[in-house]
């Protein structure tokens, strides 16, 4: 069988022609299958992980019936997201189908200020919102939902392991039951079954992907590597081509501790996590986009969802603890058309996690052989031997020294972009960004920062 244009989803004029501008051609699978009962109205559980097209899967449908009789008053639609990054590409999305269309969309994510919300979350006809903020301004009374038509949840397997149910159902009790669900899961466990099973209505089940299976396109490999080793381990993978890089790590900390190391290594590195602004992370994800930035460096909660098209390469520094997680940072790679890696470090004691992604993927997935022999695995190998045997003196203390008086003069000539803030008493976060613009498209892979 032949797969379907988007004329044959029966999708109005105006949509082909946002589809056009978009430089979409054909659909994607999940588009394919999910537009039709969409626009049809049915509910619907979506098994796609991000990177299969599912964002337009569901907003197409939605500016569709929004614009065919349009009123204003309060929001007709409602996306549901687990992060603050996957909404605001959500609502990015929305720009290039609604904005033709008068279909509009608010954002309501938390850390930035809430009134300029309060004032969206009134005239504007789709919200794209994380829970916990949503049930901000339901408890401040600043959010109507008894109007919402169409509710979607976008990575609801996410929302549930991030323990977003009580606001999920606070947010449940207040919309109208007359509605369309569409929710989208890159897998099924039984949470997201029984929440489905509670809260749609006889749903249309469509899978791009098998629950459990990996990128089909990826070609992953995991390396036994004792915690030692995974530095050395990166550095060497990071050096043998120039793919753009997602870095994965367990912690916090552990993810500021790598892109410390990558950095004095001469990469251009980025972070993402919880502690990180709004403001940082956002800069980091559009600099590691546009190419500034090679590296990024993340925990897994803070990167999900991240719509970076064309990452080469996803490194698991880290096994994940749950399964689930590994489909869905492999899915990070090998998105559309693309192909791309998949390398994972397992130490010792993390073996078991790795024996659990292999039963849940039911695949073995392929042993790399850890590069012993690399320059770089034996230089960072040493590097680091010599710092744990002399922390008083020598390599570790001079290099960090250094490293942050070079990262000093390297955010003062970038005008202070990636300026922590706490130490930010500036208030302009768009001057940071346009002081940072001019580099966006100068991507210096290697040379000294
Ligand atoms: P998503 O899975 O919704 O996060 O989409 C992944 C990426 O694919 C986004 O950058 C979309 O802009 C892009 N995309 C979605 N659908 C299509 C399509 N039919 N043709 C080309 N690119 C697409």
């Amino acid at each position: 069988m032949n797969a379907p244009t988007f004329p044959e989803l029966h999708l109005s004029e105006q949509a082909l022609r946002s589809l056009d501008r978009a430089g979409y051609e054909h659909p994607t699978p999940i588009q394919a299958q999910a537009i039709p009962p969409a626009l049809a109205g049915k509910d619907l559980v979506g098994v796609a992980a991000t990177g299969t097209g599912k964002t337009a899967a569901f907003l197409l449908p939605i500016v569709e019936r929004l614009a065919a009789r349009p009123s204003r008053g309060s929001p007709r639609a409602l996306v549901l997201a687990p992060t603050r990054e996957l909404a605001v590409q959500i609502a990015e999305q929305l720009h290039r189908f609604g904005d033709s269309r008068g279909v509009r969309g608010a954002v309501v994510i938390g850390g930035v200020g809430m009134s300029p919300q309060t004032q969206a979350l009134r005239d504007h006809e789709v919200v794209v919102a994380t829970p916990g903020r949503l049930v901000d301004h339901l408890a401040h009374g600043t959010a109507r939902l008894d109007r919402i038509e169409v509710l979607v949840l976008d990575e609801a397997d996410r929302m549930l392991d991030m323990g977003f149910k009580p606001q999920l159902t606070r947010i449940l009790a207040r919309l109208p039951r007359a509605r369309q669900t569409l929710l989208f899961s890159a897998t099924v466990g039984d949470e997201v079954a029984e929440f489905a099973s509670s809260h749609l209505r006889d749903p249309v089940r469509i899978e791009v992907t098998r629950s459990g299976t990996t990128a089909a396109r990826a070609v992953q490999q995991v390396f036994l590597a004792d915690q030692r080793e995974k530095m050395p381990v990166l550095l060497a993978l990071l050096a043998a081509d120039d793919l753009s890089t997602l870095v994965f790590t367990r912690t916090k900390r552990r993810a500021d501790k790598v892109a410390r190391v990558l950095e004095r290594a001469g990469h251009k590195v980025a972070r993402i996590h919880a502690d990180r602004s709004q403001a940082q992370r956002r800069m980091a994800l559009e600099g590691f986009r546009n190419g500034f930035y090679r590296v990024l460096v993340a925990t897994d909660i803070a990167a999900r969802g991240i719509d970076v098209a064309d990452i080469g390469h996803v490194v698991n520094f880290d096994m994940p603890h749950v399964p689930e997680d590994y489909v869905h940072r492999v899915g990070r790679t090998a998105r559309m058309a693309a192909s791309g890696r998949a390398s994972s470090f397992a130490s010792p004691e993390e073996l078991d996690l790795l024996r659990g992604i292999e039963r849940l993927t039911r695949a073995a997935i392929p042993r790399g052989e850890v590069p012993r022999e690399s320059p770089e695995f034996r230089a960072e190998l040493e590097r680091a031997a010599a710092a744990e045997a002399n922390p008083g003196a020598g390599a570790r203390p001079a290099g960090m020294n250094r490293n942050r008086r070079r990262a000093a003069a390297h955010h003062a000539r970038r005008g202070a972009a990636e300026t922590p803030a706490s130490a930010g008493s500036k208030p302009a976060t768009p001057r940071h960004v346009g002081s940072w613009g001019p580099k966006r498209h100068k991507p210096s892979r290697s040379g000294p920062r």
